[in-house]
């Protein structure tokens, strides 16, 4: 499938030393991309990197903390001078604290709010210009449930989120003259680290998630490959500002 072929091109997933951010860049690293995996845990990202070896591409982790504006420039500054060129950019990193609204401190809701939004904004705007010099690019933010729903354990995530969508539609606006499509996926209920800790911290998590979700089962980082390779290939061309559910079908039903 040739509209689906990545060979050549380079992305940049956040995250993307483990759970869905690995499951995004295996596929884009299966389809014939280059990935540079970002975190802040180079012994995580050592396993995925040696997780990627069998697809035969370049692939590498750059260490950085992406709450910070210049710690972004410089990601995709080393991303350029390693491997010449940025084709996509993935914006999965994320977190999440679980309280009740009125027992969050203000560095908490900072804290979550600077991961999940300002670092895929900050991200956006540092590979922009490189997208723009070479005439497309594909940017690809990842959402939640929680730009949909809201939940009692999660104010700051879930403002984060919807923003996410939002963001996403402004920026595929402005760069779309640039043949720049800028889209969100909304996983639905994944079981990743994070969720692992979700399950811990929320009792009957687990359960309700699996009964209420029609595909009956909770999705696994592999069930995003599909949607990122979509996204950041030839094939989602005239795709821009849409927000994606890949949810087992989670978000319509009752
Ligand atoms: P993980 O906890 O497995 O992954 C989160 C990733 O973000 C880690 O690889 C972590 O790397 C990275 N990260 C966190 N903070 C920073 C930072 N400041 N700088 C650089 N990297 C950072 O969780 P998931 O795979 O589940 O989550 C990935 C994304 O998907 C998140 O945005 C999450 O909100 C979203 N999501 C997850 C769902 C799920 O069910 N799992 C559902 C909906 C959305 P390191 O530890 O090395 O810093």
């Amino acid at each position: 499938m040739k509209q689906f072929d990545l060979k050549g091109r380079v992305a940049i997933v956040t995250g993307g030393n483990g759970g869905i951010g690995l499951g995004m860049a295996d596929g884009l690293a299966a389809c014939g991309a280059d990935v540079v995996l970002v975190g802040r845990n180079a012994a995580k990202a050592e396993t995925a990197l040696a997780s990627l070896k069998h697809h035969g591409v370049r692939a590498a982790f750059i260490a950085a903390d992406i709450t910070h504006a210049q710690a972004c420039r410089d990601l995709v500054a080393d991303t350029l001078s390693r491997f010449g060129r940025l084709d996509i950019l993935i914006n999965n990193a994320g977190t999440s604290v679980r309280k009740m609204p009125q027992d969050y401190t203000e560095a908490e809701w900072h804290h979550v709010l600077d991961t999940n939004l300002t670092s895929a904004f900050l991200c956006s705007q540092a590979a922009y210009p490189a997208m723009k010099q070479a005439g497309s690019g594909k940017m690809i933010n990842i959402g939640s449930m929680m730009s949909i729903f809201g939940a009692p354990y999660a104010t700051p995530y879930a403002a984060s989120k919807g923003g996410i969508v939002q963001m996403t539609r402004a920026l595929a606006t402005a760069w779309a003259k640039d043949n720049i499509q800028v889209n969100a996926v909304l996983p639905g209920w994944i079981d990743t680290e994070l969720t692992r800790n979700a399950r811990r911290e929320v009792q009957g998590l687990h359960e309700r998630i699996e009964a209420r979700t029609p595909a009956g089962r909770w999705g696994v980082p592999a069930d995003m490959a599909g949607v990122a390779v979509f996204l950041a290939s030839a094939a989602s061309d005239f795709v821009t500002g849409a927000a994606i559910p890949v949810d087992g079908g989670f978000s319509i039903t009752t």
